[in-house]
């Protein structure tokens, strides 16, 4: 029996005049999320789309991947049969037997595109119906609240008998919200932000800042293994790693230790825009949530903030660490957070960080450095030109670009 994907548009629907370019959007994104595993043919009627897979592509492979497809409210798998009551009802039986086996319960509903189809929907429901009831004798009808909904679409080409729906990623198509840059750490939280940001349409370039020999190469690795689990939902993403340990010494030598951790954010920061704009991002994301450290009290927030002229998105800002742990594991990038390897921003931490810095006296500081002690502009300028670049893909595979 030949099996195709049926996708159901999730808040596409509601985009008026912008409906068309959405539905390319997300026909090009499902193409390139089963890419790796195959090719599809894939047809748009509707708020439906009909995903056919061709022989080089596994089914249970292409739902897999087309459920973290961003702008999808459901999907399901459905039988394609020959129009004609004599297959359409065996078939049910056959495709169906598991659900209907373990089932009360259940009923038929069929939809009928085809209008030169001989059967109207009800003659199809009841005809089929009683042939389940030949077949199951654990069966009886309730159209209220079945247990199992037997499905039963005719369309020009051919009649789809439908698995049950599971659940699609929701959102919106990546690509269509412009691109974003996230500042990526081996943490749990900005993993989460990225994949939030992706889940409403944003495409992704990320920044790390790495400071060896402070930091180590697995640190190095785990950011992107941590970002080949975004990648699954979000597409390919542009992972640029700086090289941020000339920066940070020069700001633990000549900067007052309580106001370290702040001072260094803003340079991440400053940084992270420049090279987001060469990537055509409009804004950066932050895994940041009110609260949970001393760098991310408002007081703090304020002082990052102003070292940004570009939007700030921190999806995770109202979060409690078990509701972003909860995204974590569905998105399957906790176990790999967890793993113990230092990050830049746990070297060099002050005793007693301010957790009320007062952005004056921290722009002070910053001036105070950047004036008399060190040349910082000529750091920041070395570390964007040592930047290496590594494009992140589904499937986590990587190509390093320079
Ligand atoms: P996370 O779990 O994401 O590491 P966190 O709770 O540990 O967050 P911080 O270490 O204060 O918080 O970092 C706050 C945010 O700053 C991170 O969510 C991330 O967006 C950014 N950030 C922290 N360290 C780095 C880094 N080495 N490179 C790039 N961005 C970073
Ligand atoms: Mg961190």
């Amino acid at each position: 029996m030949n099996e195709i994907i049926l996708i159901k548009n999730g808040e596409l629907a509601l985009k008026g005049l912008n409906r068309k370019s959405f539905e390319e959007a997300l026909v090009k994104n499902i193409r390139k999320a089963v890419a790796p595993y195959g090719d599809a043919k894939i047809i748009r009627a509707q708020s439906t789309m009909y995903v056919h897979p061709m022989e080089n592509l596994d089914i249970e492979d292409a739902v897999d991947c087309i459920s973290k497809v961003f702008g999808i409210a459901a999907l399901s798998r459905a039988a394609e049969v020959e129009k004609d009551m004599e297959a359409i009802m065996p078939a049910v039986c056959e495709y169906l037997r598991d659900e209907l086996e373990s089932a009360r319960t259940f009923k038929v509903e069929a939809k009928r595109a085809d209008k030169k189809f001989p059967l109207k929907s009800p003659e199809i429901c009841a005809q089929t119906g009683e042939y389940i009831l030949e077949h199951f004798g654990n069966l009886t009808v309730d159209v209220h609240n079945p247990d199992v909904v037997v499905t039963i679409e005719i369309r020009d080409t051919a009649a789809y008998i439908h698995k049950q729906p599971i659940k699609g990623a929701g959102g919106l198509p990546v690509g269509t919200g412009g691109r974003a840059c996230v500042m990526i750490s081996g943490g749990i939280d900005s993993p989460v932000a990225s994949w939030m940001m992706a889940k409403r349409g944003l495409e992704l370039s990320a920044v790390n800042f790495a400071s060896p020999p402070y930091t180590s190469l697995r640190a190095e690795e785990k950011v992107k293994d941590l970002l080949g689990k975004v990648a699954d939902w979000s597409g390919n993403i542009r992972l640029h790693i700086v090289p941020f340990t000339e920066i940070q010494e020069a700001i633990r030598d000549y900067c007052p230790e309580d106001m370290l951790t702040v001072i260094m954010r803003r340079y991440m920061i400053k940084i992270a825009q420049i090279i987001a704009r060469k990537d055509g991002a409009l804004a950066l994301i932050s895994g940041e949530s009110v609260g949970q450290v001393a760098s991310q009290t408002l007081r703090a927030l304020e002082c990052t903030d102003a070292a940004a002229d570009m939007p700030v998105l921190r999806p995770v800002i109202g979060m409690d660490k078990e509701e972003i742990v909860s995204i974590a594991r569905k998105i399957d990038t906790f176990e790999i957070s967890i793993l113990p390897f230092e990050d830049c921003c746990t070297v060099f931490t002050p005793k007693h960080p301010k957790t009320k810095p007062v952005l004056e006296k921290i722009i002070e500081a910053e001036q105070a450095l950047e004036n008399d002690r060190v040349n910082i502009a000529a750091m920041i300028e070395k570390a964007i030109n040592d930047t290496a670049t590594t494009i992140i893909k589904p499937g986590n595979i990587q190509e390093e670009l320079k």
